[in-house]
């Protein structure tokens, strides 16, 4: 672990110590120029070096980060990260994701604006900041085969992970002069967790009456938002849909290597840019470094060198101005001079001081530290057990013959009402012309509307079991406060 001193001018301030990462790919260049830059602006920033991602993989560490950098981390609370380079398969499990989630990071904020006309874009009206919320969704990475053919991954959204994500989108909104705060779910379809964030997002709009509020099916949002962005403002999306998303939103701006990202959490932020480690570039000197940089100044926001933060994202402003461009924004007859990463840290270090003449200049009086969010739960609501879905492995592909072969297992509480196939209905009264798998859901339902103990689902575990059918897992049905806590099949 590599210890620097990045120290600067005029007034005297005591540093903040931060951790860096450089990370894989391009990571190391952009790291390197955004820490000149900082230096050359004058920042009393103090770096602690870690190394996580690629050669911790093949040191034999599954995770990506050893154990002594978490206590780096822990110690500084601040992280700037270079892009790591997840493998894919191998059991790896992804740095990024594990430290969002270890660390809280429940809020990752990507603001993704365009500059028309220095930087070539077909949306020169586009600043849209893109609220993703970070620690849940399927990147839980709870995933399991189950059958010969059907592989599940786990989708979970929590109501204090929703809650704080809405919150924050309104008051990030609210406190950064916003006008709309737009939200993208597909609840048409996951009625149950986008249905939470939709409902969640309606409710606590309610607080907000300042604000102009809207949800999208997030297929046609997402077609107006990379046709039409100038009609968002800020966007607040489940963590899939945002992770998506926001690498749309950021290469229609000009290019995915301008977006910066920052994830907050109650204790921590982590500021990295949007993109990823681009291997294929790797080494060459050609990668653009603004998405870190502005990442890294959202981290002087944070810690409070307003003055310094602004004389670097106005540097940089002129340089885009004065056409001095990377190659992934570098267009004939708009950009004046194609430059590697380094030139590109030294225009922009030259023009420290500078003002942009056309863009508008900044002048931060706030980062994003003074938002916080909290979760009051609710009381706990009356959990009643009526029934139980188990799915069974069964090989041949005929729901009557499944069907009759587990109603002999009926116990006098539990009646099978359906079973479905991928969760369509093909019993009782499917069609033939239904795909079936080997991977099946059967529905027991209580038969007397009575509330059931869970021996009375062992009971019937067991009896199936004894029909020689193997059960792959089985899911409780709740209701709660007499709401059903489950889904009606497709086609039911
Ligand atoms: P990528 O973002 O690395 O690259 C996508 C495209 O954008 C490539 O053509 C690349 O050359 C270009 N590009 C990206 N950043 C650029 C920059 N700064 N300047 C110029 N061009 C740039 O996405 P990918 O290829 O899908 O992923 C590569 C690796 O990065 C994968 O292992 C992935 O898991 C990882 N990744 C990491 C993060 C992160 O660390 N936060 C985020 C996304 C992807």
């Amino acid at each position: 672990m590599n210890k620097k001193w990045h120290f600067c001018y005029m007034k005297v301030k005591i540093p903040t110590r931060i951790t860096i990462a450089r990370g894989d790919g391009i990571g190391p260049e952009i790291m390197d120029a955004t820490l000149q830059i900082i230096t050359a602006a004058g920042c009393a920033i103090e770096t602690d070096e870690i190394i996580v991602g690629e050669k911790s993989y093949l040191s034999g560490n599954q995770s990506g980060i050893p154990s002594a950098a978490w206590d780096i981390l822990r110690k500084n609370k601040l992280f700037l990260k270079g892009p790591i380079t997840t493998p894919q398969g191998g059991g790896y499990k992804s740095v990024n994701v594990t430290l969002r989630k270890v660390l809280g990071l429940y809020a990752n904020i990507r603001p993704c604006q365009s500059y028309h006309p220095y930087i070539a874009t077909k949306h020169p009206v586009m600043d849209v900041v893109i609220i993703r919320e970070n620690e849940e969704d399927l990147y839980a990475g709870i995933e399991h085969q189950q059958t010969d053919e059907v592989i599940q991954c786990l989708k979970l959204i929590s109501k204090p992970g929703t809650e704080k994500i809405i919150r924050y989108a309104f008051e990030y909104a609210r406190s950064s002069g916003r006008k709309k705060v737009s939200c993208f779910t597909k609840d048409n379809i996951m009625k149950l967790t986008d249905g939470l964030f939709h409902k969640t997002f309606d409710r606590i709009g309610n607080e907000y009456p300042e604000i102009e509020k809207e949800h999208l099916i997030v297929d046609i949002g997402a077609a107006r938002l990379a046709d039409t962005p100038e009609l968002f403002d800020v966007i607040v999306m489940p963590n899939l849909y945002g992770d998506i998303l926001s690498d749309i939103a950021a290469q229609i701006t000009g290019s995915v290597g301008l977006g910066g990202s920052v994830n907050i959490g109650q204790q921590f932020a982590l500021f990295e840019a949007i993109h990823g480690s681009a291997p294929m570039i790797a080494g060459k000197d050609i990668a653009n470094p603004s998405g870190l940089l502005l990442a890294a100044i959202q981290l002087l926001l944070h810690v409070e060198e307003y003055e310094a933060a602004a004389r670097i994202q106005n540097a940089w402003l002129r340089t885009l101005e004065d056409g001095i461009h990377t190659a992934d924004i570098f267009r004939e007859g708009l950009s004046k001079k194609k430059v590697g990463t380094r030139a590109f840290a030294e225009e922009i270090i030259s023009r420290l001081g500078q003002l942009p003449q056309k863009l508008r200049a900044v002048d931060f009086q706030q980062g994003l530290a003074h938002i916080t969010t909290t979760y009051e739960p609710a009381l706990p609501a009356k959990k009643e057990l009526v029934g139980v879905d188990v799915f069974i492995h069964y090989a041949n592909r005929n729901a009557e013959e499944l069907a009759t072969h587990v109603q002999k297992s009926h116990s006098d509480l539990l009646s099978l009402k359906m079973i479905t196939n991928r969760g369509t209905k093909v019993w009782p009264g499917g069609f033939p012309e239904t795909f079936c798998t080997d991977h099946w859901r059967c529905r027991f339902i209580s038969s007397n509307d009575h509330p059931l103990a869970y021996s009375n689902v062992l009971e019937l575990m067991e009896a199936i079991h004894r029909q020689g059918l193997e059960i792959i897992k089985t899911e409780n049905l709740y209701t709660f406060d007499g709401v059903p806590g489950f889904t009606a099949a497709q086609g039911q």
